[in-house]
């Protein structure tokens, strides 16, 4: 994995911060890796994407569909994933996210991390109540489960658009 260092801001353009910046391709490449935040596009309006004088991960090239089940709508992403790049490929199949937030730019990662709500938050709720698992990187190696031990999933990742939303069961 390649360092390069950049300067960056965050969508609101006021605070500045310089970082040296890594683009793993694999979940491979952190195994051993220096600790780091990591970030999806930036478009965060304040500084939650930034880490003056530290390290990031910019995580836009594990950008990988894993796997869809047309029946269920169930999806599982890399973290990459951006929100538009969801909606061109499997909007055309008739499924969509059913929480969206206003710009396309955003990543699954992202969403996920700042749980993002769209403009039926007063029905379909945030982000996050539409997930069933999320996975860990961990820089010593491996991967887990985040949401082991928390119980029932939740349902469900992603709903056809025209019919009403299913509530997650909590
Ligand atoms: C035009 C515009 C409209 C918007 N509309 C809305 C809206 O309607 N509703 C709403 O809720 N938000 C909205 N936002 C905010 C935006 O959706 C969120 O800030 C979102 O988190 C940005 O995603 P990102 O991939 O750019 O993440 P970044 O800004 O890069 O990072 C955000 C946070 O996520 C973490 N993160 C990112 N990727 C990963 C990963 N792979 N693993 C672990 N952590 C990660 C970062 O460490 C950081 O803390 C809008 C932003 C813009 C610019």
């Amino acid at each position: 994995m390649r360092w390069k260092n950049d300067e960056m801001t965050g969508w609101g353009r006021a605070i500045r911060a310089s970082s040296d910046i890594a683009r793993p391709e694999r979940a491979a490449d952190l195994t051993g890796a220096p600790q780091g935040p990591a970030i999806g596009n930036r478009r965060s309006y304040g500084d939650a994407a930034l880490n003056d004088n530290g390290r990031l991960y910019d995580m836009s090239r594990m950008d990988r569909f894993l796997s869809f089940d047309a029946d269920t709508g169930l999806l599982t992403a890399e973290g990459g994933v951006t929100i538009g790049a969801m909606l061109r490929v499997f909007a055309p199949k008739g499924w969509m996210p059913p929480v969206m937030p206003g710009t396309g730019f955003a990543t699954l990662g992202g969403a996920i991390a700042m749980d993002v709500h769209g403009k039926n938050h007063h029905h379909a709720g945030s982000f996050g109540q539409h997930l069933t698992d999320i996975t860990l990187v961990a820089s010593r190696g491996g991967s887990r489960p985040a949401t082991e031990g928390y119980g029932r999933p939740r349902w469900v990742v992603w709903v056809k658009p025209g019919s009403s939303f299913r509530r997650p069961c909590n």
